[in-house]
């Protein structure tokens, strides 16, 4: 999953998007209204948190443009003001969810995993597909055998999108959009890598290749 955290707190906006980051989430940081408008419209994020309170453009203006536009995007709005005008106009201008500062990054992190499940179709709860867990607490998966393992932070992510997604035709270029942030060092070869320690984890039938074309995860039958 790829988030884009928009904030322009000098101190908030590192602090949460490391925070972000230590969740299995690839996370861009924008801090200022314009470049996040042209961010959301470029990038392909599953997810994102916007600040209202910012300079150059103000949240409100930036989701109004995005709605506008037809992005459809899950966007949690984070802001000091915390009337219920200002929810109210959030909502009204497409927010799915809504967090008044100060709060603490558990919340936030509740609340995130919770839109993305509802965006997805799935019940809230522990992620579960095709007898696999996903134990997002310490990133770690659970088989069905019962036997744990534990996933490197590119896995967790990678395994987390295909879980999200499942049944999907999914191009490399489309996962490597999802499992990395813009300032990593992409490189869609290397999904293909850690598709393969993903299989020899896992199974081999989990994920079937189509050649040219991408991967299609839990077509198990
Ligand atoms: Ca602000």
């Amino acid at each position: 999953m790829r988030l884009l955290l928009v904030e322009d707190d000098p101190g908030l906006g590192p602090r949460l998007q490391s925070a972000l980051n230590r969740a299995g989430y690839a996370t861009d940081l924008s801090i200022e209204g314009n470049d996040a408008e042209a961010m959301g419209d470029i990038e392909p994020y599953d997810l994102i948190v916007l600040d209202l309170g910012l300079p150059g453009r103000s949240g409100l203006e930036v989701l109004t443009h995005w709605r506008q536009r037809d992005n459809r995007t899950p966007v949690i709005i984070l802001t000091a003001r915390d009337g219920w005008q200002d929810k109210v106009e959030g909502f009204k201008a497409g927010a799915d969810d809504y967090l008044a500062k100060p709060f603490q990054t558990e919340e936030l992190l509740v609340r995130i995993n919770a839109v993305l499940r509802r965006c997805a179709g799935l019940n809230p709860g522990d992620l579960s597909y095709a007898g696999l867990m996903l134990d997002e607490s310490d990133q770690s998966v659970r088989l069905e055998s019962g036997t744990k393992l534990s996933l490197t932070g590119t896995e967790f992510r990678l395994l987390r999108f295909f879980m999200l997604n499942p049944g999907k035709l999914l191009s490399k270029t489309t996962l490597t959009e999802h499992v990395y942030q813009l300032d990593s060092d992409k490189d869609s070869n290397v999904i293909e890598v850690y598709i393969n320690r993903l299989r020899q984890k896992l199974g081999q039938d989990l994920i079937e290749t189509r050649r040219g074309q991408g991967y299609i995860f839990g077509q198990r039958d």
